[in-house]
């Protein structure tokens, strides 16, 4: 493995748990089987991207309506990531885990750069992209759409896991 972090290593078990064998990956499902509806939601605060609830027995994740839908799936794996890795004290039964944009764009957040990589390895595993890199070369038009993923989601990935170098961007 090129980068084995805690949160790559964790997205990797849930691809296996949920028996993912090729992209794309169907985070919605992957969310329903971890006991979490997903909805579409209208946040009245525009700097709101993504909410995470659990409260006994609900759990929830809800992300803005305005969002396209590679952005939704990236921010459904994203909550799942927060929820896996233990952000946010979960343990209490009651809680809401609320993102927004701003925070998702802190290098200095350790737990946003966690749940970031861990919705890249569970979009974008590496055991699927590093074999599809070579046989497609660095396409970045159809390796996004194979993983339905925005293309600068994709970009990060690729450096990430050293299958690209910002020259290639
Ligand atoms: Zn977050």
């Amino acid at each position: 493995m090129t980068r084995s972090t805690q949160a790559r290593v964790r997205a990797q078990a849930i691809l296996d748990m949920f028996h993912v064998r090729r992209p794309p990956v169907d985070v919605v499902r992957i969310a329903d089987g971890l006991g979490f509806e997903v909805h579409d939601f209208a946040f009245p605060d525009e700097s709101t991207s993504a909410v995470l609830i659990i409260d006994d027995d609900v759990r929830g994740i809800g992300v803005s309506e305005t969002f396209a839908p590679t952005r939704k799936r990236f921010s459904i794996a994203h909550e799942l990531g927060h929820y896996l890795l233990g952000h946010g004290d979960f343990a209490d039964s009651k809680k809401t885990f609320e993102d927004g944009t701003y925070n998702y764009l802190d290098p200095q957040n350790r737990q946003e750069s966690e749940a970031n990589e861990f919705a890249a390895e569970l979009l974008m595993p590496e055991k699927f992209l590093g074999r599809d890199v070579a046989e497609m070369g660095l396409d970045a038009r159809a390796l996004a759409k194979r993983y339905q993923v925005s293309e600068q989601a994709l970009w990060i990935q690729l450096i990430s896991l050293h299958l690209a170098s910002k020259d290639d961007t």
